[in-house]
C-alpha cells in the first residue's frame, strides 16, 4: 500500500507530517529517505506537531547525538543516520531498543541501516521536484493494517491550503 503526494511548500510538507503524526500508534517506526534538503527534518517537525510535542521543543537535525528524544502524546525518537560512518555504530546507539520501544521512531537516512534491521515500518521517500515542490511517497512495509494510509491522503486533500 502506497500513496504519493505532491507538496508545494515546506509548510505543506510539515502539514502532511502532522496528519501522519496524529494517526501514529505506539511503537511505530517511520523511515525517511531522500537527498539532503529534500525535507525529511521538515516532515519530522510535522510528526512532532501531530504528536502534540510542544513548539518550544523545536525539532532540528540531531547533528551531534544522532538521536534526540521528545515527549508528546507518545515519546518521539528522532534519529539521523547521515553521519553514521560504520554500521557497527548502530549497536552502540542502542537503536534496536528504541525501535522496539513503545515510542515513535523517525529515522532519517534509514537506507544506511543494514538490510532487514526493520520488519514493519512506514517508509517516507521525498523527491525534490523543484525549488519549492516535493514528491512524498508513503509506503506501508510489513504492516498489517494499511487503511489509514489512504486516510492520510484523504485528510490531506480535504484540508490542503491552496
Ligand atoms: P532534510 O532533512 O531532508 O535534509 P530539511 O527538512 O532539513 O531537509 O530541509 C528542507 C529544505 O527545503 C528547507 O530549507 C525547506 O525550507 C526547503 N523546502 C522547499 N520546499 C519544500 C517542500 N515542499 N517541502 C519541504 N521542504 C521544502
Ligand atoms: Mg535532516
Amino acid at each position: 500500500m502506497m500513496v504519493t503526494i505532491d507538496t508545494h511548500s515546506p509548510e505543506e510538507t510539515r502539514y502532511l507530517g502532522q496528519i501522519l503524526g496524529k494517526t501514529l500508534i505506539p511503537g511505530m517506526v517511520i523511515t525517511l529517505d531522500g537527498d539532503l534538503g529534500s525535507g525529511k527534518t521538515t516532515f519530522v517537525q510535522g510528526i512532532g506537531k501531530g504528536l502534540g510535542i510542544s513548539e518550544k521543543d523545536y525539532i532540528t537535525s540531531p547533528t551531534y547525538n544522532l538521536i534526540n528524544e521528545y515527549s508528546g502524546r507518545h515519546c518521539l525518537f528522532h534519529i539521523d543516520l547521515y553521519r553514521l560512518m560504520d554500521p557497527l555504530e548502530i549497536d552502540e546507539l542502542g537503536l534496536e531498543e528504541i525501535i522496539y520501544s513503545q515510542g515513535i521512531s523517525a529515522i532519517e537516512w534509514a537506507d544506511r541501516l543494514p538490510d532487514k534491521t526493520l520488519t514493519s515500518y512506514l517508509s517516507v521517500r521525498i523527491m525534490i521536484t523543484g525549488e519549492e515542490t516535493r514528491k512524498v511517497t508513503i509506503t506501508a512495509c510489513g504492516l498489517e493494517n494499511t487503511d489509514w494510509i489512504e486516510k492520510i491522503r484523504d485528510n490531506f486533500k480535504e484540508k490542503r491550503w491552496h
